[in-house]
């Protein structure tokens, strides 16, 4: 029997063919910035969609001639650099790497949020976060009345399946939306998989697969867990330091639940480089899933594949004193790897940003499904946007432990503020909301709480060294951006409630930010 806690069958959902976003929105279209900030590198070394590139919001699969299967796989917690397809870590995920050889590999990919459900909000249905609302306030269900990727495919006849190894991305958080078939464990099962190393996924899909129309196209989503903590000690583990025992590498998780020691209370380097040694032997354990999983479909579609292969957020190891994925919008938590590979898709390397839900898009589109009220550009090509000039990339922290519910009281209340939190002060930048308003090579980090911070990730990707006075005009453009985006969404107000450094005030007196 299935170790899983749903295995039922879903009714459909008949699509009406106009679907128009929950806000009424209308699809931004590329917004530009000032000419003042640099033209985007592109690098694109071929793109060849011409068999499946097609208009967006048809209703129907009717001009695709024969819609390719779709795997859609998120590596959870997989930080970009942590692929070996991008040249800074060797080894951990050769199946990535294959599959980024001969198709696209985006090099520049965000996370719309820095955690689980609103990055998988937005990849299951297209929409910002302010849109489908997860991840908000302390709203943890993707609503009913979205429309889902599963959804528009089953709609435009195929069939749909998902195995997800995370229990948050299962019916209970509203995820099922659009399976016939929705396999999850639950976190028990979870953790009890972890400490067995079992693998089981590929297992679960060779049996969907068995029973399936061959005669319809399918859509497959997975989500594979193995990098999110807790770090499995593996007896085999060449990504550790090689002075490190299993023995000693026992004693320090022992001793150490890694999201619990941030700030003043960060793991010496040593302890560092090891809890990192083991995160990379957990990307190869989901890689080596991976690879199971891409050789059970090798042979299923006649209409070929499309695999997407992609994370929804990344991890800290130091970085500002920061372990785990969250209280942060640094690109360490929001760059997250991204591959595309399919049969009319040729082998690229695209440097320009994209969003995670722009792959919502391109799937639609290429499946010749309704991807109408979907405001997203879309991988290839990015329709919506001028070529040298994208839109800003937006991304957000909503702190939810700092307003909690009136039923805490205070001192309950005090100490879900604090849990993780011990120990960090104002400098640490971890209290309050928070949005990232990327648009390279330029970033900037909005806090509710703290001053905003620019930096130039072509030079100082790490964020070590803000660049607010040097690129006034940039700043203010971006800061402005982030402030609309904090209102539109509901954050918490604009405000910094710290006093300001003395160049930061003088900047922003000079750009009329204050009186
Ligand atoms: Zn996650």
């Amino acid at each position: 029997m299935p170790k899983t806690l749903f295995e039922l069958p879903l009714p459909i959902r008949r699509m009406p063919c106009v679907v128009s976003n929950r806000n009424g929105k209308a699809p931004s279209k590329g917004r530009r910035l000032n000419a003042t900030i640099p033209r985007m590198r592109i690098s694109i070394l071929s793109v060849a969609l011409a068999g499946l590139l097609l208009s967006a919001g048809a209703c129907s699969n009717e001009a695709v001639k024969d819609p390719p299967s779709i795997l859609l796989v998120v590596i959870d917690t997989l930080r970009a650099d942590a692929a070996s397809a991008y040249g800074i870590t060797e080894g951990t995920t050769p199946a990535f790497d294959a599959l980024a050889a001969t198709g696209q590999l985006y090099t520049r990919a965000y996370a719309p949020s820095p955690w689980t459900l609103p990055s998988h909000a937005s990849l299951f249905t297209g929409s910002p976060i302010d849109d489908h609302g997860v991840g908000l306030h302390g709203q943890v269900v993707l609503p009913e009345d979205v429309t889902t990727l599963a959804e528009r495919l089953r709609a435009a006849g195929y069939q749909t399946a998902a195995f997800s190894e995370n229990a948050l991305i299962s019916p209970v958080f509203g995820f099922e939306q659009g399976f016939e078939h929705f396999s999850v464990r639950t976190a028990e099962e979870q953790m009890a998989a972890k400490q067995k190393l079992v693998i089981d996924v590929a297992d679960e899909l060779a049996r969907w697969l068995e029973a399936r129309d061959p005669e319809r196209p399918f859509f497959v989503f997975i989500n594979l867990y193995d990098p999110h903590e807790p770090y499995v000690v593996r007896a085999e583990n060449p990504f550790l330091p090689a002075s490190a025992t299993t023995e000693n590498v026992r004693q320090l998780k022992a001793g150490l639940r890694t999201s619990h020691f941030i700030c003043e209370r960060i793991p010496p380097a040593r302890q560092l480089e090891i809890l990192h040694g083991l995160y990379l032997g957990e990307v190869a354990s989901a890689d080596r899933k991976l690879k199971a999983i891409l050789t059970l479909l090798g042979d299923q579609s006649a209409s070929g594949l499309v695999t997407v292969v992609t994370s929804d957020h990344g991890e800290h190891f130091g970085e500002h004193g920061l372990l785990d994925h969250e209280f942060s919008v640094r690109d360490t938590v929001l760059r997250i790897p991204l591959v595309v590979h399919g049969p009319a898709l040729g082998p690229a390397i695209i440097e320009r940003p994209v969003e995670l839900r722009d792959v919502t898009r391109s799937l639609l589109t290429w499946a010749g499904a309704d991807a109408s009220g979907i405001a997203a550009a879309g991988l290839a090509g990015n329709q919506d946007a001028a070529p040298d000039a994208p839109a800003s990339l937006f991304a957000l922290y909503s702190d939810t432990r700092m307003r909690l519910p009136p039923t805490f009281d205070s001192a309950s209340a005090q100490q879900v503020r604090d849990f993780k939190r011990q120990g960090c002060s104002a400098t640490d930048r971890v209290f309050g909301d928070m949005v990232a308003v990327t648009r390279y090579p330029f970033k900037l980090n909005w806090y509710e709480r703290y001053p905003s911070e620019l930096f130039d990730l072509s030079r100082d990707p790490g964020e070590q060294a803000p660049q607010q006075a040097r690129h006034l005009e940039v700043f203010s453009i971006l800061e402005q951006q982030a402030r609309q985006f904090a209102a539109r969404t509901g954050l918490a107000g604009g405000q910094a409630q710290e006093r300001l450094s003395p160049e930061t005030e003088e900047a922003l007196r000079a750009l009329g930010y204050i009186d």
